[in-house]
């Protein structure tokens, strides 16, 4: 195989022996070599030609830039190949079936784009003024009462720009709840372990301090540690429902009901709201605040770190401490209720998450593909993403370990664990071996209440075949592992990388690119 060497990205060409298959750029067929931009850059190259700039006395006292900033110089086709050939590299729900769990990486309808890039959309300026943007401001109030009335609740926040946004939204609902109420020093919030991570991570960020309370050995939540912690210290909970375990927190309106007892408030994580959509109306299960992954459940890309959208809805005791600013509909026409426009009525607001109105983009692709499905279509979407992660658990229980198959059915994800795979076989060799497959392999090891877990989400979007086809790949990596293939444990072999240091990687990461240094001639 050749290499790149230290001293630029030339490859040097395969050594005599190395085997006959490796190739003199690096490249596999279409399966392209791509190095750093610095590394093919090179300062007298440029895609753009200036003329000299006129002479002119320096007006910057002596700050003038001494050297060059070292930016790499790239023709117009190197730049695009550069770049297109990084794009390729990327796997996509565009590509294939994607079963990162807890992450419903669905397909996203071409209608949606159409929609959000039509210029009265995707032109707008945030401080547009208010009579010009009314279509768009239609189009935050229409989703929102979608929202509103799909989780029978009483307000919704809109602003908040991911799904962890969305919940320092509620939990900062809860805080300005309890400080109104003369009840500020509630400080503690308490977290089931089978909780997304972003639970804990947002209580403690919103100086909340975090008990964990213990599942059941069904994996949920032990309604009975929880009910023995409550008290006057607590301001509230934060369960995730469906869990991260894939199932139904059947106790939760026992969970409210005893948390509003004590005077605290409940939060659920929303996020996986994908599977009871349109079937479960979490407002009639005791929720205080909820966010809603616009970015999940409604389709629109994500994945990679892309525009997200978390709006928050809230019951009638937390909706007076929503953020501004929000859309109202009033006789004339739709107005933003701003800090200045508030009034007595707002004054109770925790005060703002963003600087505009929110995603205005996600929000655009959210209503069309609510509007597009209908309440029975969003019915659907819930029944067909439970049923295909049930076809998965079932089609996968005899060859890998489902450590709540006698749970009951999943909802929309399926967990597996790595219990009985042979000593030295883990979780990891599966995910690598899928990726030869020519699958991004599903999450791992999260939820961290479960062994070496496996969490499979097919989301509804995937046909029967589809499915068929990834069951087939995942069953035959899975016995691999389970026989202790040795070849498995040095999978991925197709991959333009095989397994990294990822240790290194997380623990000296490198951020910034620095000129190699010349090794001294020998
Ligand atoms: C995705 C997810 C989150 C976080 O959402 P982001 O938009 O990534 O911030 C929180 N909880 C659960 C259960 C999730 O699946």
């Amino acid at each position: 195989m050749s290499t790149i060497n230290q001293s630029g990205w030339r490859p040097t060409a395969p050594e005599a022996g190395e085997s006959s298959t490796a190739t003199f750029t690096g490249n596999r067929a279409l399966m392209l070599e791509e190095p750093l931009i610095f590394e093919i850059g090179s300062s007298d190259t440029t895609g753009v030609d200036f003329a000299e700039a006129p002479k002119a006395a320096s007006r910057l006292g002596g700050l003038e830039r001494g050297k060059a900033i070292g930016l790499p110089g790239l023709s117009e086709p190197e730049t695009v190949r550069h770049y297109t050939r990084l794009s390729r590299q990327n796997y996509a729900i565009d590509l294939g079936l994607f079963p990162l769990g807890s992450c419903t990486m669905k397909h996203n309808p071409r209608l949606n784009e159409r929609m959000a890039r039509l210029p009265g959309f995707a032109d707008l300026h945030p401080l547009a003024p208010v009579d010009t943007v009314q279509g768009a401001l239609e189009v935050i109030d229409q989703l929102a009462h979608w929202l509103v009335t799909l989780t029978g609740m009483h307000a919704v926040a809109m602003s908040p720009k991911a799904g962890a946004h969305g919940e320092l939204c509620g939990v900062l609902a809860i805080r300005a709840a309890l400080e109104a109420k003369g009840e500020g020093h509630r400080k503690i919030l308490l977290v089931p372990i089978s909780a997304h991570g972003t639970n804990p991570a947002t209580a403690a960020f919103a100086n909340f301090t975090v008990e964990d309370i213990p599942a059941t050995e069904d994996g949920r939540v032990n309604l009975e540690a929880l009910k023995a912690r409550l008290g006057p210290d607590i301001a509230g909970v934060m369960i995730t429902n469906p869990n991260t375990c894939g199932l139904f927190e059947r106790d939760m309106k026992a969970i409210s009901d005893a948390v509003h007892a004590v005077g605290g408030y409940v939060y659920c994580d929303g996020a996986n709201f994908n599977a009871i959509v349109g079937r479960v109306r979490p407002g009639d299960l005791g929720i205080d605040a909820m966010h809603i992954n616009l970015h999940k459940t409604f389709s629109t890309p994500h994945g990679g770190g892309g525009p997200g959208s978390g709006p928050v809805v809230l019951s009638e005791a937390l909706a007076p401490y929503a953020p501004l600013p929000f859309v109202e509909k009033t006789e004339d026409g739709y107005r933003l209720v701003e800090e200045e426009t508030a009034g007595e009525h707002h004054a109770g607001s925790f005060g703002r998450m963003v600087a505009f109105q929110g995603q205005m983009g996600m929000f655009t692709r959210a209503l069309t593909y609510i509007l597009s499905h209908g309440a029975d279509g969003l019915r659907q979407v819930a029944e067909d993403s439970v049923l295909n992660a049930n076809y998965i658990l079932r089609s996968m229980e005899d060859v890998l370990d489902a450590p709540f198959a006698n749970s009951g059915p999943c909802m929309h994800e399926a967990i597996f664990s790595d219990d009985g795979l042979p000593e030295g076989f883990s979780t990891i060799d599966i995910a690598k071996g899928l990726i030869d497959e020519g699958y991004h392999p599903m999450t791992m090891y999260f939820p961290l209440v479960v062994h070496g877990a496996m969490l499979v989400e097919p989301t509804e979007t995937e046909s029967k075949a589809a499915l068929d086809q990834f069951i087939g790949a995942f069953r035959s990596v899975a016995a691999r592992a389970k026989n202790g293939d040795p070849t498995i444990k040095t999978a991925p072999h197709f991959a333009p990388r095989r397994r990294l240091d990822e240790t290194l990687a997380a623990r000296k990461p490198v951020l910034a690119w620095k000129e190699p240094v010349a090794e001294a001639a020998e």
